[in-house]
């Protein structure tokens, strides 16, 4: 049995075919209006799990990844406790949830998640590991704690090229590594091979952007320096020690012109801007209050354009959402006391394709690179390039035109590793929050008019998500 899109556009060939895809039902649509692509990835999300699954848990988190149209998340260490290889012990806040499902550290939890709680999640993951033990920057992590579940360094009797969760990468994500253990971690970063992801900021105080929305709101700011001196900071342990620096959420115009000049040198430097740093700007804080307070905080306008600017220009090299699941209880704490941060991954596609695809300021085909082979190829994942599988696989369809190719992902000769999205680049379509899959709400996109929406994803070339002639 199989889905078969009819007539549907090869997103960076512009070629159309039919795609057969093996599905639990028979059902023929006109897909003249979708486009097939590689699917999403994100390398930036908190799936609050364990610890805090009333917030989200791998689940719910999972399946708003694969309603957003991602294949693939990087799971970020700031789990309670946090994701830093060391045995967890009773009593301790979330040990519970890793040792009664039979493990002792977070990764070992995550790494058999599916087993543990009999689920099959709809979306690869991998794991990002801390910097720091307990991500509490005093103390660099053990790389013996974590190393044997990179891919390629498989030690200790673990098979590590069949792990189906590795770790890929390092970050102390919610805080900037401290200086105090910097070149620790580098030097872990370096051994290890991975890559370091920061979150660039240092402040004590500020709940919001300094300006004049922070004086008018009375609420202490947060100067636009506190990520340029991180940024500055890393490039130069870039340069020093050869290690990739991937800069997580940029969001001031000083840090994309610093960040710009250091890939012009060739430095190993990437960096990642957010759906809200684009759509938003501080102003939004008056109109949807704590859900635009997020951490680095949302800029001036000005800054808001020189991201644009740094999208347009190659300067960023992906779009990541740092989708971060709060309560809507938690958020109604006023500036101060809200936790940062909101969900991203089932409207990010939408709202990024309105302001940057109907802005005019890129390409329907470059979003969907800054979205899939973007972060693919930071993560180190090879993407499904269905021009390529269309030459290697595909045959003529019989009594069809001669013209029209089609490609059966039944027989493909690797289908486990064909992963795509079901785009329709140009569905207008209403933000409701109340039919995310995720368990949270905190999005200030709630009610926004937005263009372009996943309509399916393929994984392992077959249907993980679908809202193909459904009510979703
Ligand atoms: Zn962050
Ligand atoms: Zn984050």
């Amino acid at each position: 049995m199989a889905l078969i899109l009819h007539d549907i556009k090869v997103w960076n060939t512009g070629e159309v075919i039919d795609l057969i895809v093996p599905s639990d039902t028979d059902e023929t649509v006109d897909a003249s209006a979708m486009t097939i692509a590689p699917g999403f990835e994100d390398p930036h999300v908190h799936f609050r799990d364990p610890g805090q699954t009333y917030k989200e848990s791998m689940i719910s988190g999972c399946a708003a990844a694969a309603s957003g149209g991602y294949t693939n998340v990087l799971i970020m260490p700031n789990t309670v406790p946090a994701m830093d290889g060391v045995k967890v012990e009773a009593g301790q806040p979330g040990a519970s949830e890793v040792l009664d499902a039979g493990y002792d550290t977070v990764i070992d939890y995550l790494q058999h998640y599916e087993a543990a709680h009999g689920v099959k999640l709809p979306v690869r993951y991998d794991l990002c590991v801390c910097a720091s033990k307990g991500r509490a920057g005093r103390e660099a992590t053990e790389p013996a704690d974590w190393i044997g579940y990179l891919p390629g360094h498989g030690d200790a009797g673990k098979d590590a090229y069949q792990l189906a969760h590795p770790v890929t990468a390092i970050s102390d994500d919610g805080s900037a590594v401290t200086p105090g253990i910097l070149d620790q971690v580098f030097a872990n970063v370096k051994e290890s091979g991975l890559y370091l992801i920061e979150h660039c900021e240092h402040h004590d105080t500020g709940a919001v952007n300094e300006g004049p929305v922070s004086r008018r709101l009375g609420v202490p700011g947060i100067p636009e320096d506190t990520e340029l001196k991180i940024v500055e900071r890393d490039i130069e342990m870039a340069r020093t020690t050869g290690v990739h620096v991937h800069f997580q959420h940029v969001s001031t115009a000083i840090s994309f012109e610093t960040i710009r000049r250091a890939k012009a040198e060739g430095l190993p430097i990437t960096c990642e801007t957010a759906p809200h740093y684009i759509a938003l700007c501080d102003e939004a804080l008056l109109e949807y209050g704590t859900l635009a307070k997020m951490n680095p905080p949302l800029r001036s306008e000005a800054d808001r354009r020189a991201t644009i600017t740094a999208v347009a220009d190659g300067t960023v090299d992906l779009l990541a959402t740092d989708h971060a699941p709060h309560t809507m209880e938690e958020k109604g704490l006023g500036f101060l006391d809200a936790p940062n941060g909101i969900i991203g991954l089932e409207c990010a596609y939408g709202v990024c394709h309105k302001v940057l695809v109907d802005g005019g300021h890129i390409s329907d085909e470059r979003l969907i690179e800054l979205m899939s082979t973007g972060p693919a190829e930071l993560m180190g994942h090879d993407k499904t390039d269905a021009a390529a599988l269309l030459d290697e696989n595909a045959d003529a369809v019989p009594g069809d035109s001669d013209t029209k190719r089609v490609l059966d992902l039944g027989k493909v000769t690797h289908p486990e590793n064909v992963d795509l999205v079901v785009l329709d680049t140009a569905e207008e379509w209403t933000v409701d929050p109340e039919r995310f899959h995720s368990s949270a709400r905190n999005t200030p996109f709630g009610g926004w008019q937005v263009t372009g929406r996943p309509l399916a994803t393929i994984i392992g070339s077959k249907l993980a998500f679908s809202r193909i002639n459904k009510e979703d």
